[in-house]
């Protein structure tokens, strides 16, 4: 995808802070961070969003759950705790429309969302 913000970050034509990559996802630092830890989840394969996902894509996203554990891990934040987001079109707030799990902790958070 020409157009995509994330396609142009995965081929290398848009720096990031890229803190994990293989051959199905990579992830990288938010540009605008919500906490210590702001971390994002991308497949390689270009998806626009939750609601356009296939049945074929089951595995792939369970991996991008497993990277964002792992991730966790990394960053210290598995006993403190941390809050996975993936926001799906215009009521949740979706600016970029290739799919993306957040990773995000390292303080505590708010709550109730929404
Ligand atoms: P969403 O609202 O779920 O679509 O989130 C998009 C996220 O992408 C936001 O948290 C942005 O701060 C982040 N973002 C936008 N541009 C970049 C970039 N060039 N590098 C890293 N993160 C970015
Ligand atoms: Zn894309």
């Amino acid at each position: 995808m020409t157009d995509c913000l994330f396609c142009k970050i995965l081929a290398g034509e848009i720096p990031s802070d890229t803190v994990y990559s293989d051959s199905t996802v990579t992830a990288f630092r938010d540009i605008n961070p919500v906490a210590p830890t702001h971390i994002l989840v991308v497949p390689n394969k270009h998806i626009r969003a939750v609601s356009e996902l296939e049945e074929e894509d089951e595995q792939l996203v369970g991996h991008l759950f497993t990277v964002a554990r792992t991730l966790a891990e990394e960053e210290g934040i598995e006993e403190s705790g941390y809050r996975l987001i993936i926001n799906n079109g215009p009521d949740a707030g979706q600016v970029v429309f290739h799919l993306h799990l957040h990773l995000i902790g390292g303080h505590k958070m708010q709550y109730p969302m929404g």
